[in-house]
């Protein structure tokens, strides 16, 4: 395992590309960003804002939102700074926490219509552990709704232009095309949603209509209604974790508590806030790559200037792979199995390169941010 010389970034992330210095695409990213000329986009967004607002029949735009940080931001932006009339489209996880929707609350308070959609909680229930058991991952099937939602509803509603937020690609640095431009319409063919068909679910058990809401429009009918789609963060300069962060909170939005760090392997309070699977999901990415959620968000300090990489090393030390047993609990209680049978499945999953067991917990056997000789 390498890690990237800036950042804290490791080579285990599928996808990731560093460049022949050690450099992460992501941290590229970031010097990339000092030579966009800003104004120029700020003027291409304000074109598309007029020309949708041209073309609306109805709403201006639709923004999927969970009521967190980025969606919050991107929906008062759309309203207050581009004056679009925006249709909020929600797609609440199961066993939504009272942060997330006290969250959403707060969001459709600044003054917005919003649709919510919640895919079948039974299959949805079915789909989670069969993605835990096949692949280590129970949010995969939850992904496919919330990013698809947004752009069902565009298409019933002809409504001609989508606001997505990050481009994960950018951010994560999993793309080589660093100028990759601000077009989202082929965001189910990203990196976790990689190929995402609806069909990818279909088992004896479960039929095509049953995941009609995990499913993309075709693509080429969004193009033939000449409905668009952007990423916010191509046209903001301000786009950052700290900003989003910082301008949420002072528009009322809540996060985890401070004790709960330790319990949630992050030590910042305000990301993936609605789910406490995302907990689980985050431990087991842990123990399959060696890094949970504290390295992204370290990676985020260190390329924004909030960490040294000295420092955050101690941060993700600390914090990354944690997850309080009363998630695992829950986890288990969701998907009906026994937490002796979550370790059984979790087990399998764990790298045994990167983890050694000792007498009950599986410890890593590299130190965060040095490079780690697997074959030891
Ligand atoms: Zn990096």
């Amino acid at each position: 395992m390498k890690y990237c010389r800036r950042c804290l970034q490791p080579d285990t992330r599928p996808d990731i590309k560093f460049n022949e210095d050690g450099i992460c695409n992501a941290c590229l990213y970031e010097d990339f960003k000092k030579q966009i000329d800003w104004e120029k986009r700020e003027k291409d967004l304000h074109a598309i804002a007029a020309w949708a607002k041209a073309n609306a029949k109805t709403y201006d735009c639709v923004v999927g939102v969970s009521g967190g940080k980025d969606s919050t931001f991107q929906a008062i932006y759309a309203k207050e700074k581009l004056g679009l009339n925006p249709l909020l489209v929600n797609c609440a996880p199961d066993n939504i926490t009272e942060v997330g929707r006290n969250n959403l609350e707060n969001l459709v308070q600044w003054g917005f219509d919003m649709i919510s959609l919640r895919p079948d909680p039974r299959i949805m229930k079915k789909l989670t552990r069969r993605a835990f058991y096949e692949f280590g991952n129970p949010i995969k099937p939850s992904e496919y709704p919330l990013y698809a939602s947004a752009y069902i509803i565009a298409d019933k509603f002809d409504i001609p232009l989508i606001i997505q937020g990050e481009n994960a690609a950018l951010t994560l640095g999993v793309v080589n095309g660093l100028g990759a431009d601000g077009n989202a319409l082929n965001v189910n063919e990203g990196n976790t949603l990689a190929g995402g068909n609806a069909s990818d679910w279909l088992d004896d058990d479960i039929k095509p209509e049953d995941v009609f809401m995990y499913q993309f429009p075709d693509k080429n009918r969004l193009i033939q209604k000449n409905i668009k789609a952007i990423y916010l963060q191509y046209y903001v300069r301000e786009w950052s974790n700290t900003h989003n962060t910082d301008f949420a909170v002072a528009r009322g939005i809540g996060g985890r508590t401070q004790e709960s760090l330790y319990d949630i392997g992050r030590y910042r309070r305000y990301s993936a806030v609605d789910s406490d699977m995302q907990i689980v999901n985050q431990m087991l990415k842990y123990y399959k790559f060696g890094f949970g959620f504290a390295t992204d968000e370290a990676c985020y300090d260190i390329r924004e200037g909030r960490l040294t990489r000295d420092d955050a090393k101690w941060y993700v030390r600390e914090y990354d792979g944690k997850c309080g047993q009363q998630y695992i609990e829950q986890f288990c209680r969701y998907i009906d199995i026994s937490t002796q049978e979550f370790w059984r499945v979790t087990e399998k999953f764990i790298n045994k390169k990167l983890f050694a067991k000792d007498e009950t917990k599986w410890i890593p056997k590299f130190q965060v941010g040095e490079d780690f000789d697997e074959s030891q």
